[in-house]
């Protein structure tokens, strides 16, 4: 197997670079010269203050360098004037040995210097005599410590509170790939469908291999074995605890998996009768491009939570709130005024049944195209233009279900836009309401001949045209439904018994137009974005248009 893909320069000054990279991109931090060192840009600030170094490996930025405030690398720097250097350190063998060394280096030099060991690894039920893997638990350290040295607390104070801090502190794992590093192959194998559960950050496989489930699953045996009074290693947690929780990214789940492993793990706590006072989401302890989160919990009490909350300069620390996340009323009631004001006050006229009958056969008619209308989305978009159809038809049906079609048309058209806005989704979702909020103005119940429907059906597609940037020939709607309004016009003149023959002349326009855009180049919506050589088949959306307004014909004309 090849290495993986990465964007990088080369593989050996890919550190380097990106530690400048960091350091350029961000004002507080500098860059010792001729180490893998980055520092405060204002030492002067710590003159009486205990400094805090940690480090690691790279590859789990934003860790380290942008969430401590010293170090990055292996080396002390001696921060002039500081009371004391508290080195922070994930227990690891190779951390353990490079930290020792330094510190012993630094008492050497007359320094002050203590060392916190962080290993909240919960993965292992017997850890052997390595003992626990530190692990994202440690960014809690770096804010705890950095909140007490800030603070002015002395170097004693800050290593038996963290110490105690730490005993209620646990960390598990769990991904859906290896990562790798700049150069290499993949740090293990894991089948397509399968997930590995209390992986180490670097690259390390873990203890359980087993098909991928769900959120809430995953989340819920994290929480199980991280708490489990059997394991040597577990996080004591019971009913009433008070914890905050940390969502950590491990490289590569996108947000949207983030967010919704966030909630499952608010829910699965609350569930057991903990309090999640706070949880932050997102990348902090990284290993490269792994696949995978880790859950880190932290019981917490009134003072620990004062120091998770204290402001920090650190450029990757999250800008939460200090409201407790449990018990957080976070559900505002849309305003029932502003939903659809007359929507119970209507009441129905002459027009009515047809019209009741004209939307019953659009939506049937969209219904049964569903599949048609997607696939030809699939040639040149998204896949997706028979669904959002459907769902305006369904949101439509339902709608008529219990509701009397009001005899005001404009009502009616307003109804509709609602309706379509809320449930249609995609381009053609705003496209349809802009339509239908332009159209509503345009005809009323006193004012419902035949022209003022086509006066409201030129408005509506100018709405559509002004806001969605698109023209006749740019292989959309408009292809369809510009030649069918310019016909409808002539319903402003039309005698009484011709308005039919205008209405089928309209749609003969729409479908002739809706074929013709075979030919075009699209130069409106996403289809934009594909070569034009390699879409012969119609645009959807016009499709449906031309199916629109047949169906609205066929109705017609059975109700006649
Ligand atoms: P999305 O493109 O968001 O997935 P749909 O699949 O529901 O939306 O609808 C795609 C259709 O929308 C296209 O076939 C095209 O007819 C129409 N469309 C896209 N952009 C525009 C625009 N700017 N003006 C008019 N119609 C457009
Ligand atoms: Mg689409």
């Amino acid at each position: 197997m090849e290495p993986r893909k990465k964007l990088i320069n080369s593989v050996d000054g890919c550190v380097d670079e990106a530690l400048c990279g960091l350091v350029r991109a961000s004002g507080g931090l500098s860059l010792l010269k001729g180490h893998r060192v980055l520092l405060r840009s204002d030492p002067e600030n710590l003159r009486g203050k205990v400094a805090l170094l940690s480090g690691g490996g790279s590859g789990h930025e934003p860790a380290h360098g942008e969430l401590g405030f010293f170090g990055f690398g292996k080396t002390t720097p001696s921060p002039t004037g500081a009371s004391g250097v508290l080195l922070i350190v994930k227990n690891y063998t190779g951390d353990r040995l490079n930290f020792g060394l330094a510190a012993e280096q630094a008492r050497n030099h007359g320094v002050a210097v203590d060392m916190v060991i962080v290993a909240e690894d919960c993965a292992f039920d017997q850890p052997s005599k390595a003992g626990r893997r530190g692990l994202c638990g440690t960014i809690f350290v770096h804010k705890l410590a950095g909140a007490l040295a800030e603070e002015g607390s002395s170097l004693d104070q800050i290593v038996s509170k963290v110490t105690e801090v730490l005993k209620g502190v646990g960390s598990l794992g769990v991904s859906l790939s290896p990562c790798s590093v700049p150069g290499c192959r993949p740090s293990f194998d894991l089948p397509p469908g399968d997930m590995e559960l209390g992986l180490g950050i670097h690259g390390e496989p873990g203890i359980k291999r087993s098909k991928v489930a769900s959120a809430d699953e995953v989340v819920k045996t994290m929480i199980d074995h991280m708490t489990n009074p059997d394991s040597q290693s577990h996080l004591p947690l019971k009913s009433g605890d008070s914890v905050v929780v940390c969502v950590n990214n491990l490289g590569a789940l996108s947000c949207l998996e983030i967010a919704v492993v966030t909630k499952a793990a608010i829910v699965c706590l609350e569930g057991r009768g903990v309090v999640v006072a706070r949880a932050m989401s997102g990348s902090f302890m990284t290993s490269l491009e792994m696949a995978g989160v880790s859950l880190t919990l932290m019981r917490a009490n009134q003072e620990t939570l004062r120091l998770f909350d204290a402001k920090t300069s650190a450029p990757a620390w999250p800008n939460l709130s200090s409201v407790c996340v449990s018990g957080r009323n976070y559900v505002t009631e849309p305003q029932a005024a502003s939903a659809r004001p007359q929507d119970d006050a209507h009441s129905e006229g002459p027009l009515s049944p047809v019209m009741r009958g004209a939307l019953e056969r659009v939506c049937s008619t969209l219904l049964e195209k569903q599949e048609e209308l997607n696939a030809l989305d699939r040639a040149a978009g998204d896949g997706d233009c028979g669904n959002t159809h459907a769902e305006a038809a369904k949101a439509i049906q339902e709608w008529l279900q219990d509701h009397v079609v009001p005899g005001d048309p404009g009502q009616l058209l307003s109804v509709l836009a609602g309706l379509v806005q809320e449930k249609m989704g995609g381009s053609s979702g705003a496209l349809y309401s802009l339509f239908l909020t332009a159209a509503a103005g345009h005809v009323t119940e006193g004012q419902s001949n035949a022209a003022a429907w086509a006066g409201a059906m030129h408005a509506g597609t100018q709405a559509m045209r002004r806001y969605g940037g698109a023209e006749p020939g740019d292989r959309t709607m408009l292809d369809a439904l510009c030649p069918a309004v310019d016909e409808l016009m002539a319903l402003t003149t039309a005698p009484p018994g011709g308005q039919l023959a205008v209405l089928q002349t309209a749609v003969q326009k729409a479908a002739s137009g809706a074929e013709a855009t075979r030919d075009l180049a699209a130069r409106a919506g996403r289809a934009s974005y594909i070569a034009a050589e390699r879409v012969t088949l119609p645009d959807p959306g016009a499709v449906a248009v031309a199916a629109i307004l047949g169906a609205v014909l066929e109705s017609l004309e059975k109700q006649k």
